[in-house]
């Protein structure tokens, strides 16, 4: 798998893959990641990359010529997909980054001040991706969360294929709550299941963290899902603990 980023900003990059899951998957050649600097292709001396808008307005534009010259360049195969960085863009999610970590290559394209020329985003992006309903100043941040969470899901990146299939998310459900040593933390205790060496008793007690966490703080992932025979039960036994909240557990009775 291999991403290529057009940024202006290539030094961005220069040390926040370098710790980490991310950094050994680059040390081992699970995931590569190219930075190129937009400036390299510009056309003019000046290694101009931006312009003011048209019809006037505050701020500069990305110009297009230079970034349809680097897609052209790094472009490995037809079908490469290439995506625009972009509020307006489709939302980045966990079921995109899997679906992304399929490909044996993506084109990440950081925008920067107003945003890019238009004709880049109607003739040259597969599709804009947004992190998230809020202005960063450019798009680096977002390529940085697409390449990290995408390469979790590229095969080997994560040592151990069940800590990804136990993340939030992966079954539409959250993660289970964890606990490391000490046992008793001023006076506050992990759960004795835990320790009890029971394993049977603590995957129900880490399904039901798990279901109880999920219902309480985004209900909605629920809904995506089929629950089994199993969860229907530990949901009911929830309800009846936690009678009288404020919730939407009815729907799954
Ligand atoms: N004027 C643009 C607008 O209102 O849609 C915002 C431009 S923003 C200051 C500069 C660049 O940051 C964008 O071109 C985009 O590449 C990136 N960017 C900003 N917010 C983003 C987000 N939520 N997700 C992904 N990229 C974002």
């Amino acid at each position: 798998m291999r991403f290529d980023i057009i940024t202006i900003f290539p030094d961005i990059f220069r040390s926040v893959f370098s710790g980490g899951v991310i950094n050994k998957a680059l040390e081992k050649g699970f995931v590569e990641v190219k930075v190129h600097n937009l400036r390299d292709f510009a056309l003019d001396k000046h290694k101009q990359v931006d312009d003011r808008p048209f019809g006037g307005g505050q701020g500069m534009v990305l110009k297009p010529e230079p970034i349809f010259a680097a897609v052209k360049k790094i472009k490995r195969e037809e079908e490469t997909p290439i995506y625009l960085l972009s509020p307006q863009g489709r939302k980045f999610d966990f079921r995109l980054a899997e679906k992304l970590a399929q490909l044996p290559q993506i084109i990440l394209i950081c925008g920067r001040y107003e945003g890019v020329d238009e004709r880049v985003i109607q003739y040259l992006a597969t599709d804009e991706i947004s992190i998230g309903d809020y202005i960063l100043t450019g798009g680096e941040p977002a390529a940085v969360v697409i390449v990290d969470a995408v390469s979790r899901f590229v095969p080997k990146v994560v040592g151990k294929r069940e800590s990804v299939e136990q993340d939030t998310f992966f079954e539409d459900l959250f993660d289970f709550p964890q606990y490391t040593r000490p046992r008793d933390f001023r006076g506050l205790k992990v759960p004795e299941v835990l320790s009890s060496g029971d394993h049977k008793k603590i995957e129900f007690w880490r399904r039901k963290k798990s279901l109880e966490k999920t219902w309480l703080l985004r209900p909605d992932l629920l809904n995506n899902r089929e629950l089994s025979l199993e969860d229907k039960k530990i949901l009911e036994e929830l309800k009846t603990e936690k009678k009288g909240m404020n919730n939407e557990l009815d729907r799954f009775s």
